[in-house]
């Protein structure tokens, strides 16, 4: 089955990778099993909790993406003599957003739904903000931008090093996947250079769980993860010195504590006798992502010693922003403000009590497209009552805003958010030329024999 970061199809199907989404920062990821694999001892097979309820898989498998998912009761009687039989209750107090071994206290058999989630399939961007942190990892901001600038494209070969949790790794995966092809019927088939990622690691745990995470993802055809010191033992594939092959990488990517000290293994040919591990018929491109403005000066000063060329280094500065409609009115003096702050401790209690009620009318209103979504009548429910309430009932506060033209709502106003999670660090970029064969000189000579 193709890896559902590249053909994630229309609906979710068990044992893939599905992510699920309970904020906009709050994502989960979990593989999707028709059965109880983590041998919790729900009566309904595999179950998730999370801070708005249970969601057994049986829920979860089939459904369309982007689907809202209601929480379901889960029936954890089996499980109430086993480990933590109070995990939920803590999970879902103490702020955890997931607990996949929970079940409720011993006094009741039954956990509670209370909630609901969206099923997504997953992409290299929901992984990067809901996968297991074993390092600082690559954010989207900037991996976005370093694959641009290696110009990283079907086919093409990428080394990384090192892997460290995996986020660059799904990335880079998807820029070069050129799998497609076997997609396509016979006689359109091209024949192409399948793409690929050869990500190193010396950590033996972590080359080992993103390793893992690959093979659950379906990714492993397209990644190749080495257990390697690159420093010392450079970037040639397999494990005997003398039988290495080259990967022919036509870009590279190093997220290391000192890149410069591996640039050595990068030349067209290194000072050992050894293979080169770079693609000869092509330029090369390079990013490093270093932290500190001396590390940078280090790399900058090894990669003219190897003869790198257009050498520069960018701070990428992500910045979300929010965009919203910002309340104008009359004070009591009738002067027109952003802001009209209340006069009196009354009037703010006022303001505040305004503010309850909307909340709570929102928040009856999505409980009761949640429940509707789960007896599979959404959006004919919420159009419904929309129609039979303006008939019978005086308009809601949201109809009545809906109604007001958006001018009148308020100035357009942007802030940027001060959260956006990058890792800030300076990526230099530097290009290798082409290596002249012996052949390419001898066509030079012929086209340009006055040359020396
Ligand atoms: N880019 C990764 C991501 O997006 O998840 C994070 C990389 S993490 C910051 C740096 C990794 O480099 C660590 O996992 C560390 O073990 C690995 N590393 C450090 N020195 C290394 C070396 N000499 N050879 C290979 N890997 C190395």
């Amino acid at each position: 089955m193709p890896s559902p970061f590249f053909n994630p199809g229309t609906t979710s199907h068990a044992d893939q990778l599905a992510i699920l989404h309970l904020r906009r920062d709050a994502l989960v990821p979990t593989i999707l099993r028709t059965h109880d694999d983590e041998n919790l001892g729900y009566d309904e097979g595999k179950v998730t909790n999370t801070r708005f309820g249970s969601f057994p898989h049986s829920t979860l498998i089939d459904q369309p993406w982007g689907s809202q998912i209601v929480a379901s009761e889960v029936n954890t009687g089996r499980r109430s003599n086993k480990r933590g039989g109070k995990r939920k209750a803590a999970a879902l107090n103490d702020g955890d957003d997931t607990a996949t071994s929970t079940a409720a206290t011993t006094a009741s058999p039954k956990t509670a739904s209370s909630g609901f989630i969206h099923l997504l399939p997953p992409t290299p961007e929901s992984w990067t903000s809901a996968l297991p942190h074993r390092t600082q990892v690559v954010y989207t901001p900037d991996y976005s931008y370093i694959l641009h600038r290696l110009r990283a494209s079907p086919g093409k070969t990428i080394i990384e090093a090192g892997a460290g949790s995996g986020s660059f790794t799904h990335a880079a995966a998807r820029s070069v996947f050129n799998g497609y092809e076997s997609l396509r019927p016979a006689h359109k088939k091209q024949k192409t250079r399948l793409g690929k990622v050869c990500s190193f690691e010396f950590h033996e745990a972590r080359a080992g769980k993103v390793q893992e995470e690959l093979v659950q993802h379906g990714l492993e055809d397209v990644v190749r993860v080495t257990h390697r010191d690159v420093y010392n033992d450079g970037f040639l594939l397999g494990d005997e010195p003398s039988e290495r092959s080259s990967p022919k990488a036509n870009a590279i990517f190093l997220d290391l504590p000192a890149p410069w000290l591996a640039l050595k293994h990068l030349v067209r040919n290194p000072e050992d006798g050894s293979k080169s591990p770079l693609d000869p018929s092509s330029a090369v491109r390079i990013c490093t992502f270093s932290p500190c403005m001396e590390q940078v000066q280090k790399t900058i000063s090894v990669l003219r010693q190897y003869g790198w060329l257009s050498i520069s280094m960018v701070e990428v500065m992500h910045k979300r922003i929010e965009v919203r409609r910002e309340v104008v009115g009359l004070d009591n003096e009738g002067v027109r403000r952003a802001i009209v702050y209340p006069k009196s401790v009354e009037e703010a209690v006022g303001k505040l009590r305004v503010v309850e009620n909307r909340l709570k009318e929102f928040k009856t209103i999505q409980r009761e497209a949640a429940t509707a979504a789960a007896n599979g009548e959404a959006v004919v429910k919420v159009e419904e009552s929309n129609d039979s309430s303006s008939q019978k009932q005086p308009p809601r506060n949201d109809q009545k805003m809906a109604q007001v033209p958006s001018y009148e709502l308020g100035r357009l106003v942007h802030r940027s958010e001060p959260d956006i999670k990058t890792h800030t660090s300076y990526l230099v970029f530097a290009v290798l030329p082409r290596a002249w064969s012996e052949e390419d000189e001898q066509k030079a000579r012929e086209l340009y024999p006055s040359r020396p």
